[in-house]
C-alpha cells in the first residue's frame, strides 16, 4: 500500500451508496503533510509536461490543488459552481452532475483565467462517474487550452469514470484506486 492507501485504510469511513468519507484528512480537516506527499507524487508522475496552470473544482479540490501548485510553480484556478442567473458572456460554462448531491450545477471559469496558451493539469479529490472531470475538460477545451494530465487523489475503480477518461486518451494519475468497499465490514480493497 502507498501512503494514501494506508491513510484511507486507517481513517476512511464507508457510507452506504458507495460513498467513502475522508473528512478527517482530506474533505473537512486537511492533512497538509499528506497533501505535500500527493503534490510531490503528481510532480513526479507528470515530469516533463509543460504544465503552466492547475484547474480544479470547488470546494473539496481546492486544498489539494493549492498544495500541488507549489510543486508545479503555477497558478491554481478553481471552477465555480453557480446559479445560471449570474452567468454573463465573460465566462466559460458547462454543466456538471454532482455524484454526492445528485444535483446539476453550472460550473464556470472566467475567460480571464483560462486561455489558449494554458497547458492544464486538472486536479480533483475523487473520481467516481467522471462527470466533474468531463466538465473541467470541456472548460479547458472551450478556452482553446490543452489538458496535459489529470491528477486524482482517490479513484473509485468500480465506477465508470476512470475507464471513460482513460479511453479518451488522457494521462490519468490516481494516487489510490479503490477496487471495492463494503459498508458492513468496513473492508476496502485497492487495485
Ligand atoms: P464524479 O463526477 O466523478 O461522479 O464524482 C466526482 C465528485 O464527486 C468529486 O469531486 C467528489 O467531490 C464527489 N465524490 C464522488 N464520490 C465520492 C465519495 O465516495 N466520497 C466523497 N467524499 N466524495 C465523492
Amino acid at each position: 500500500m502507498n501512503f494514501l492507501e494506508e491513510r484511507i485504510a486507517k481513517d476512511g469511513v464507508i457510507k452506504p451508496g458507495n460513498v467513502l468519507k475522508v473528512d478527517s484528512f482530506l474533505n473537512h480537516q486537511m492533512d497538509i503533510d499528506l497533501f505535500n506527499k500527493m503534490g510531490a507524487e503528481w510532480k513526479k508522475r507528470f515530469e516533463g509536461k509543460p504544465i503552466n496552470k492547475i484547474l480544479t473544482i470547488e470546494a473539496s479540490g481546492i486544498g489539494i490543488a493549492c498544495v500541488a501548485g507549489t510543486y508545479f510553480n503555477c497558478p491554481v484556478v478553481f471552477a465555480k459552481k453557480a446559479k445560471s442567473i449570474n452567468i454573463d458572456g465573460d465566462v466559460y460554462v458547462t454543466e456538471v452532475e454532482s455524484f454526492t448531491h445528485k444535483t446539476k450545477n453550472q460550473v464556470l471559469v472566467s475567460k480571464k483565467y483560462l486561455n489558449k496558451d494554458d497547458h492544464v493539469l486538472i486536479i480533483d479529490d475523487f473520481l467516481a462517474n467522471g462527470c466533474a472531470l468531463q466538465g473541467l475538460i470541456s472548460l479547458v477545451h472551450e478556452a482553446g487550452g490543452t489538458v496535459e494530465g489529470i491528477g486524482i487523489a482517490i479513484e473509485k475503480g468500480f465506477q465508470i469514470g476512470g475507464q471513460v477518461i482513460r479511453n479518451l486518451g488522457y494521462q490519468l494519475e490516481s494516487l489510490a484506486i479503490v477496487e471495492g468497499m463494503n459498508d458492513e465490514t468496513g473492508e476496502i480493497i485497492f487495485r
